[in-house]
């Protein structure tokens, strides 16, 4: 009797109290719009320029690589785009809504009153939150009647889920992989194969700048520079064929928004404001779906939380860059884009991020952070992955490169709340698992891993 009675008390404890630990939502909170910034910034995004001309880009000269309807999501100003109930039933394939979970033993690590969130993006069936813009970009150019897309992918994230996102609407994908990459990260290649992607390294016999490339140099690593220009000049010379892009531009922030209005929607369940949110940048969209929608709440004086964006001190676009045209991609083929840059020529060192290793940055990320809505900070790749390894210990994750970044800018802000003792809300995007980059954590823990800056 009297266990019955503790046992009801318990219970009734329990439920007057909301439990934080893991904020789930089902299948029909998945969002139904897409959230734009361009129509909460206070400034215009800066349009893409024609690199010949330097006038604004026109449409006609992107429809060779791109559809209609991906072209109009990329000048729209409207605040909400609809997302097709077809795209809405396939992002349950990729396990969306994801969870938001409480981070409770890495605060118990670090002995802060802080609380730590994180937005589990690791649970796409490739890894990563790429599948929530590959998803519609396949969709949208199913729809407009194009069978076949090309892409580059580096790490070979992108690629992943570009392949899985074709095979979902029965399309055909061609990835050009950066030749480095082919070699050492034969099971992201086996990944895209799987499901049905043809996967050439780059530079390959497949393109003239391919065949030129390797006329040159025929043993070169490749380079994303010279992956995107073969994947653009295929996409050009034939008529049932498009170009897709895993970053930058603007439809790509558009379409990982849904990142960012589930977390409102969860922190809204769990009656929390976050102080801080935190994000890994490369191209930017994995911390543009995170924290627009939040940004935009901001705009209207909704919330207090600031945003940070985290990045290698190997690319310090935002931190060290220049805010100016540049070129997308290292050949310089691209429109040139308006962005926080290191030079087209840049050069990063071969860090194990390899998704942050890019010169710029997406054109309203950077906007944002030029007008102060975003706060930037860079970390050299030791103390990353010491940090991944902490909050693997910890939450039982191996965190992918890239996100190593966002878990110790978050360490980091929890430290600083512990030094203040103030019970800080700290919400950060885990953008994938590193399960297929496990050669950063074997050099990490066999100590053969060297600091960014000592490459650089
Ligand atoms: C590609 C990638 C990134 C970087 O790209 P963004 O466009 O900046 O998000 C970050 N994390 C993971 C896991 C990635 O695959």
């Amino acid at each position: 009797m009297n266990n019955m009675f503790i046992y009801m008390l318990t219970f009734l404890g329990n439920m007057s109290k909301v439990n934080d630990l893991r904020v789930t939502l089902g299948i029909d909170d998945i969002p139904k719009k897409w959230y734009n910034l361009a129509a909460d910034l206070p400034a215009p995004v800066p349009p893409p320029l024609n690199p010949i001309t330097k006038e604004p880009a026109k449409p006609e000269d992107l429809l060779a690589i791109f559809p209609p309807s991906i072209l109009k999501q990329e000048m729209s100003t409207d605040r909400y785009i609809d997302i097709p109930d077809e795209v809405r039933e396939k992002y349950i394939l990729i396990n969306r809504p994801s969870p938001l979970q409480r981070a409770k033993r890495l605060e118990e690590m670090l002995k802060t009153p802080a609380k730590i969130y994180f937005k589990r993006e690791d649970l796409s069936p490739v890894g990563s939150h790429k599948t929530n813009s590959a998803i519609p970009q396949a969709y949208y150019n199913m729809k407009d009647g194009f069978t076949n897309l090309t892409t580059e992918t580096g790490a070979g994230q992108w690629g992943s889920a570009l392949c899985l996102a074709t095979s979902i609407f029965d399309m055909d994908c061609t990835v050009f992989m950066v030749r480095i990459s082919f070699d050492q990260k034969p099971y992201r290649r086996t990944v895209m194969q799987t499901y049905g992607g043809k996967v050439h390294a780059s530079p390959s016999p497949m393109t003239e700048y391919g065949k030129k490339m390797l006329k040159e140099n025929p043993d070169t690593p490749g380079s994303l520079g010279i992956a995107i220009s073969e994947a653009i000049e295929m996409a050009v010379k034939d008529p049932n064929t498009n170009y897709s892009l895993g970053s930058v531009l603007n439809h790509v922030m558009l379409h990982q928004t849904v990142i960012g209005q589930e977390v409102m929607m969860q922190l809204d369940m769990i009656d929390t404001e976050p102080d801080y949110m935190v994000g890994c940048v490369g191209g930017g969209s994995n911390f543009a779906g995170f924290a627009f929608p939040m940004i935009g709440e901001r705009i209207k004086g909704k919330n207090d939380t600031k945003f940070i964006a985290v990045e290698p001190s190997a690319t310090p676009s935002i931190t060290k860059g220049k805010y100016e045209y540049d070129f997308g991609d290292s050949a310089g083929m691209t429109p040139l884009l308006k962005m926080h840059t290191l030079g087209h020529d840049f050069m990063p060192s071969p860090i194990h991020a390899g998704g942050l290793r890019y010169h710029g940055m997406s054109p309203m990320v950077s906007l944002a952070a030029e007008l102060d809505f975003v706060q930037a900070v860079s970390y050299d790749q030791m103390e990353t992955f010491k940090a991944g390894m902490m909050f693997a210990r910890a939450e039982g994750i191996i965190p992918a490169p890239e996100s190593t970044h966002a878990i110790l800018g978050a360490i980091d802000l929890a430290l600083k709340a512990k030094e203040t003792n103030e019970e800080k809300v700290i919400v950060f995007n885990l953008s994938g698992h590193g399960l297929l980059d496990l050669v950063g954590y074997e050099k990490y823990i066999n100590g053969t891993m060297e600091s960014s800056v000592k490459q650089a």
